[in-house]
């Protein structure tokens, strides 16, 4: 699959259906399809009965901008947006399905490009995009939904996290955030690295599984920000969450961006710490497990479950704004918490 930038047409001039066309060359199919694209629908194969089942928009102006993301990268976004959902159930990622809506205006090599991004995240994933729509929009606007197959095992939910159990992450935190600060001070050129984490995030997709085949009692993946989507988990679960910051060590990236202390804009250690707590569109996974397990190397302990025990002693613990079930170091963080969509 390669970059179509030059295409002179816009997709007004291609049409509907010559659009239709060639996004779907672009799109491999899927060997899971009994029916691919192409018919009214797609038909699916579920060796295991269910179906586990996500759907998220992705719209310009609020989730990414084209003068920084190319076709390419919204495509590698809209998929990982919804598979890393998938895989926070525990499940191996089968299928997208994509609803978009674009400019007339807009290049035919965007679109194309988009396409190739969307099949390059799907294959990462083990996924096939096995339909669509299209319409006309002012702006871009995807809808994707996520499908995906758990295998015979238990979904993994955010509600059995258990007095005791330990928390542990795999990949990055705090990247995509701070590649967003980046953008945003027109630093793009500082960190290369951190601004890729951003426009093009790297869901651990098999992690999903293999926690849940490790016993995870609860699992999420970090799109809103780690306290506020280890929050959902501690209010779905009845538990408090009790993070470590000596085990959060922020990666060295984070507190070097373009390994120059004297760039505007270089943050302090303070500052490497809120992106990993706050900093959301990583779409690592977090998840508990029971006391114990030897986990494998990618899986990195950031705290526990308290015990029934702690609990009652923090039942002072100040709630509110600051306390959403997730302690730092025994205290509540007040550093502001993650993305809040309708703040
Ligand atoms: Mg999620």
């Amino acid at each position: 699959l390669i970059t179509i930038a030059d295409d002179p047409r816009t997709l007004g001039e291609l049409g509907e259906f010559g659009l239709i066309r060639a996004l779907t060359q672009r799109l491999p199919p899927s060997p899971r399809a009994l029916v691919g694209i192409g018919d009214d629908a797609a038909v699916l194969a579920t060796p295991d009965g269910r179906v586990v089942a996500t759907t998220d928009f992705l719209l310009e102006g609020r989730h990414f901008r084209r003068d920084w993301s190319t076709g390419r990268d919204v495509g590698h976004k809209a998929a990982a947006r919804s598979l890393a959902d998938v895989a926070a159930m525990g499940a191996a990622p089968t299928a997208l399905l994509v609803a978009l809506a674009v400019p007339p205006d807009l290049p035919v090599g965007w679109a194309l490009d988009l396409a190739a991004g969307l099949a390059a995240e799907c294959e990462r994933a083990g996924a096939s995009v096995i339909g669509g729509d299209t319409a006309q929009a002012p702006d871009v606007r995807l809808a994707v939904t996520g499908l995906g197959d758990l295998a015979g095992r238990p979904p993994v939910l955010r509600s059995g996290a258990a007095p005791g159990d330990v928390v542990a992450v795999a990949g990055p935190l705090g990247h995509a955030a701070a590649g967003l600060a980046l953008l945003s001070s027109g630093l793009r050129e500082t960190s290369p690295s951190l601004v890729a984490a951003h426009l093009r995030p790297e869901p651990p997709y098999d992690a999903g599984p293999e926690a849940a085949g490790l016993g995870a009692t609860a699992m999420i993946d970090v799109s809103d920000g780690l306290l506020a989507d280890l929050g959902h988990v501690a209010r779905a679960s009845g538990v408090l969450i009790d993070l470590d910051p000596a085990l959060l060590r922020p990666a060295e990236v984070l507190r070097t961006p373009g390994g120059s202390s004297a760039r505007p804009g270089n943050p302090d250690h303070a500052q490497a710490l809120r992106w990993v707590l706050t900093g959301g569109e990583d779409h690592s996974l977090v998840a508990t497990f029971p006391p114990g397990l030897t986990l494998p190397a990618r899986w990195t302990v950031i705290g526990r479950v308290l015990s029934s025990q702690d609990m009652l002693a923090n039942q002072g613990t100040p709630t509110g704004q600051g306390a959403l079930g997730v302690l730092v170091a025994g205290q509540p963080w007040q550093g502001g918490l993650g993305w809040d969509h309708f703040a």
